[in-house]
């Protein structure tokens, strides 16, 4: 009898082993360190030019608040009704019919609420996503500057933010905001408006908002606790960050758009291109 239990153990745990189940999975790691350096590392070869003029305004980076408008430029290029894409809408829930987004940020949205699934959290419900700056005008008006900015001046008008809510309880008390704050960086997400960061971002602790800027950025800031502003002020500062996310080598390097055109990249580097919106355009090469 023995012999029989030891067997069917060690069949249980190839099972689980075979079939690695969440729990057993390794959670995404993050390293990133922080360099002060304007050399151009070693391999990095090849040369690509950059029209700086027109990046500044464009891309997942943008800072837009009430100092720094959204240009044409910035704006989605892929925005969609979400209600009429029901291949991104799998495992939550939308307010209404009219909900609009980036279908490249809905997908990453998607993953993430693929992944909170997994782990029991499923009751996500998106409230508000893009907004045109008519839309923006309406809000403004009726929820005030404490919780809305003026028209041109939101991240929704950009197609990159999101509202999300819980059909169980306000997101400052639901699992799904607690979920998302600890999680939403493995998927490029930032809580965009914190509650230490009020002084900051000049917006109220608004659990529900979230913003793409993508890998590595969104882990670099999670794991250094920068807002938006901080971490663009620290690569203007530092000019190159490195981190490494789940085993990816980034590097991450600030270019002043007055000054430089041509960008080194290592040889069949993989690179993306985002402007600040202020006078700058960020450089992310994933070695
Ligand atoms: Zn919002």
């Amino acid at each position: 009898m023995k012999k029989w239990g030891f067997l069917i153990c060690i069949i249980v745990l190839g099972y689980f082993l075979i079939k690695s189940p969440a729990w057993l999975q390794q959670p995404k790691e993050a390293n990133v360190e922080i360099q002060n350096t304007v050399e151009i590392p070693a391999g990095y070869t090849e040369t690509i030019s950059v029209d700086m003029k027109n990046e500044v305004h464009k891309g997942n980076l943008l800072l837009v608040n009430s100092e720094y408008p959204v240009h044409a430029d910035g704006i989605r290029t892929d925005i969609v009704n979400l209600a009429e894409q029901q291949e991104l809408v799998r495992g939550y829930g939308l307010l209404d019919q009219n909900i609009m987004l980036s279908r490249y940020v809905a997908q990453a949205f998607q993953k993430m609420i693929e992944a909170a699934g997994e782990e029991e959290v499923r009751y996500f419900i998106i409230s508000s996503g893009y907004r045109d700056f008519k839309k923006q005008e309406q809000l403004y008006e009726e929820k005030g500057s404490d919780y809305a900015l003026p028209a041109g001046h939101s991240e929704h008008n950009l197609g990159l933010s999101m509202d999300i809510g819980s059909t169980l309880a306000a997101m400052s008390e639901a699992p799904e905001g607690a979920w998302l704050e600890k999680n939403a960086w493995k998927y490029g997400f930032v809580l965009r408006y914190p509650k230490d960061k009020v002084d900051i971002t000049g917006i109220q602790y608004e659990p529900w908002h979230f913003r793409y800027v993508g890998l590595p950025h969104s882990a670099i800031m999670y794991h250094n606790n920068l807002v938006l502003e901080q971490y663009l002020e620290l690569l203007q500062q530092k000019k190159s960050i490195s981190a490494e996310v789940e085993g990816e080598h980034y590097l991450v390097r600030y270019y002043e758009a007055s000054k430089d055109k041509t960008i080194n990249i290592p040889e069949h580097g993989q690179y993306e291109i985002s402007g600040d919106n202020m006078k700058g355009v960020i450089v992310t090469v994933e070695e």
